[in-house]
C-alpha cells in the first residue's frame, strides 16, 4: 500500500510544493512508519509567506463582526469534529483519546476568547484633550505572523497562537511539529469551511531550515515559537537581529512543593496526575515533587501505590488506559537513558519503567511510570528537562530549602505548593520567580482569558501568549490626535505643541 502523504496548506489548498526532503511519521503505539510529510525548501517558505502577504490587506479590512462571525463557525466545527480531530493527535502524538480531548478543550478556549475580538480591540479615547483637539489609541495587526510548535500539543499549542492573530487581523504560517503534523492541516480546512478567506491561515511543514527561514524572511512580522529552551533561545535571537516581534516560550523543570501540613493523599493524586499524564510529556507536568519535613516516606508510598494502579496502553484501544507511549524511538530512547543515568548518580530507584512492555504492540515505544527518590539538586536528572514519565522526588528540611530550589532552578514555568496553611501559600506565590503558580492545583495553566507564559529560561521576549498579553503581541499600539478647529482660529505657530 502506498505510504499516506501529508501535504501543506498554503492558500487554501493541500501543496506538496518541492520538498528538500520527507519526514517519516510514526505511530508511537506500533513503531510503524504510517505517514509521510514534506520538509519545505526555500521556495516551498516563499510560497507560504507570499500567500499570507497577499492575503494580508483584504483580511485586515474584514470588519471586527466579519472575523467574529468566521471565529464563532470555527469553533462550532471544532466541536463537532473533536473526536476526529483527537484520535488524528493521538495517532501520530501517543497521547490517550481523553487527554487528546482536553487538550483540543483548551485550544477552543482561545478561539472563544478570540471570538470576543470587538471587546479586545476596544481603544481608549480622550475628548478634549487640549483645546479642541481630542486623541485616541487603536491597535492594528501587525501583519503576517509566524508560529512554530512542539510535539507535545499538536492542535492546543498552534491554538494558543493563531486564533488571537488572526482575529486580530493578522494573517499566519504554522510551521508545526513535524512528528505528529497531520491535525493542523486538518484545523486549516475546518477554518476554511468556517469562511476564513484562503491564505489568512497556511500550514507550511519543515525542520530546521524552514524555522531559520521564517525568522529572517523579510516577509514576516512577527514569531511565535514554543519548543525545547536551546531552541527558543536561537529562534529568540535569530527573529529579533531580524527586526521581528517575537515570543519563544521554551523548556521547563517544574516543581511541586508539598508542606508537611499538605493532604498527603490529595497531593499524591496531584503528583500522580500531573507527572505522568500525556506520559510526562507535558510542559507544564511536575517533574520534581519537593517533600518537606518528615513526610518523604509517606509521600513516596502514597506516590507508589498510585503508580501501580496506573493502566498503559494504546490511547484509542478498546480497553481504557491512562497513559500511552512516548513519541518517537528517539525520544524514548533518550528518557531511558536519563533513568539509567539517576541510577549511576545514586537515586533511588522506587518504580523502573525500564524494559516495560505491551505484549501486543511489542514494537511501541513504551517507557513505564519512573520515581527517582533521594535526589539531590547536583544531579543531571534533576538539572535536565527529561519530558518523560520520571518524576524525582527531592527531600528537605524546611520551606526555606524548598523555596531555594525554585529560585535556584534555570527554568520558570510552572510551580505548585500543596499545603492547608495560606500564610505559607501566600509566600509562595508572590515569592516564586516562575510564571505560573498553582496553590493545591498541580498544572496552573491559565485559562485563555488569563495569559500563558514562564520566566527566566522557560520564555524569551516580553509577551505572555493568548489572553491580554496575546492580542498586543499581534497588534501595534497607534496614537491618533485630531483637531478640528474653528475656522476663526488660525495662524503660524513654530513653538513645540503643549496642551492649551
Ligand atoms: P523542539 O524544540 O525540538 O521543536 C520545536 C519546534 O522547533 C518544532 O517545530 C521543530 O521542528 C523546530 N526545531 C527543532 N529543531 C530545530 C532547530 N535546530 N532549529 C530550528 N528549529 C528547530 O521541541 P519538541 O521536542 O517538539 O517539544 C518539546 C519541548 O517543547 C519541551 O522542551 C517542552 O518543555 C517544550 N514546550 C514548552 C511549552 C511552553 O509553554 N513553555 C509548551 C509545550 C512544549
Amino acid at each position: 500500500m502506498a505510504m499516506r502523504q501529508i501535504d501543506h496548506w498554503i492558500g487554501g489548498e493541500q501543496r506538496r510544493g518541492s520538498p528538500q526532503s520527507m519526514f517519516e511519521v510514526t505511530d508511537p503505539v506500533t513503531g510503524a512508519v504510517i505517514a509521510e510529510v514534506p520538509m519545505a525548501s526555500p521556495g516551498d517558505v516563499d510560497a507560504a509567506i507570499g500567500t499570507a502577504r497577499s492575503a494580508w490587506p483584504q483580511w485586515r479590512e474584514a470588519s471586527l463582526s466579519t472575523r467574529a462571525a468566521v471565529m464563532f463557525a470555527f469553533r462550532e466545527l471544532l466541536e463537532q469534529h473533536r473526536l476526529e480531530l483527537a484520535e488524528t493527535i493521538s495517532a501520530e502524538h501517543g497521547k490517550v483519546r481523553a487527554d487528546a480531548l482536553g487538550e483540543l478543550r483548551r485550544g477552543v478556549e482561545v478561539v472563544e476568547f478570540a471570538c470576543g475580538v470587538g471587546q479586545l480591540l476596544k481603544g481608549e479615547r480622550t475628548d478634549d484633550i487640549s483645546s479642541q483637539h481630542d486623541a485616541y489609541t487603536v491597535r492594528q495587526p501587525v501583519g503576517v505572523v509566524a508560529g512554530i510548535t512542539p510535539f507535545n500539543f499538536p492542535a492546543m499549542v498552534p491554538m494558543w497562537m493563531f486564533p488571537v492573530a488572526i482575529a486580530c487581523g493578522n494573517s499566519f504560517v504554522l510551521k508545526p511539529s513535524e512528528k505528529d503534523p497531520s491535525v493542523s492541516v486538518r484545523i486549516g480546512q475546518l477554518f476554511a469551511e468556517a469562511g476564513l478567506p484562503d491564505g489568512v491561515f497556511n500550514v507550511l511543514h519543515g525542520d530546521a531550515d524552514a524555522v531559520n527561514a521564517l525568522c529572517e524572511h523579510p516577509g514576516i512580522d512577527a514569531v511565535s515559537f514554543v519548543g525545547s529552551t536551546p531552541i527558543a533561545r536561537h529562534v529568540h535571537r535569530t527573529a529579533s537581529l531580524a527586526g521581528k516581534r517575537v515570543q519563544a516560550l521554551g523548556g521547563a523543570k517544574n516543581h511541586m512543593i508539598v508542606l508537611p501540613d499538605a493532604d498527603i493523599g490529595q497531593a499524591a493524586d496531584a503528583a500522580v496526575s500531573a507527572g505522568y499524564g500525556s506520559a510526562g510529556e507535558r510542559c507544564m507536568a511536575i517533574s520534581v515533587v519537593v517533600a518537606v519535613g518528615a513526610i518523604g516516606d509517606e509521600l513516596c508510598e502514597a506516590i507508589c501505590r498510585r503508580i501501580d494502579a496506573l493502566r498503559i496502553g494504546p490511547g484509542l484501544g478498546t480497553e481504557p488506559v491512562d497513559m500511552g507511549p512516548l513519541v518517537t524511538a528517539e525520544h524514548r530512547d533518550r528518557v531511558l537513558s536519563y533513568i539509567d543515568l539517576g541510577e549511576s548518580e545514586g537515586a533511588a530507584l522506587r518504580r523502573d519503567g525500564r524494559g516495560f512492555t505491551v505484549d501486543a504492540h511489542p514494537g511501541g515505544f513504551w517507557v513505564g511510570p519512573t520515581l527517582l527518590d533521594d535526589v539531590t539538586a547536583d544531579m543531571k536528572v534533576y538539572e535536565d528537562e527529561i519530558f518523560g514519565p520520571v518524576l524525582c522526588l527531592v527531600r528537605v528540611d524546611s520551606f526555606d530549602e524548598a523555596m531555594e530550589l525554585v529560585e535556584n532552578n534555570q527554568f520558570g514555568n510552572g510551580v505548585a505548593l500543596f499545603t492547608r496553611d495560606g500564610g505559607a501559600a501566600r509566600r509562595f506565590r508572590r515569592e516564586a520567580p516562575v510564571g505560573m503558580v498553582g496553590v493545591n492545583v498541580a498544572i496552573p495553566v491559565p485559562m485563555a482569558y488569563h495569559s500563558f507564559g514562564g520566566w527566566k529560561d522557560s520564555l524569551f521576549g516580553d509577551h505572555h501568549m493568548h489572553g491580554p498579553e496575546g492580542v498586543r503581541f499581534c497588534t501595534r499600539l497607534k496614537a491618533v490626535t485630531e483637531h478640528w478647529p474653528d475656522p476663526a482660529d488660525r495662524g503660524v505657530d513654530l513653538g513645540f505643541p503643549t496642551a492649551r
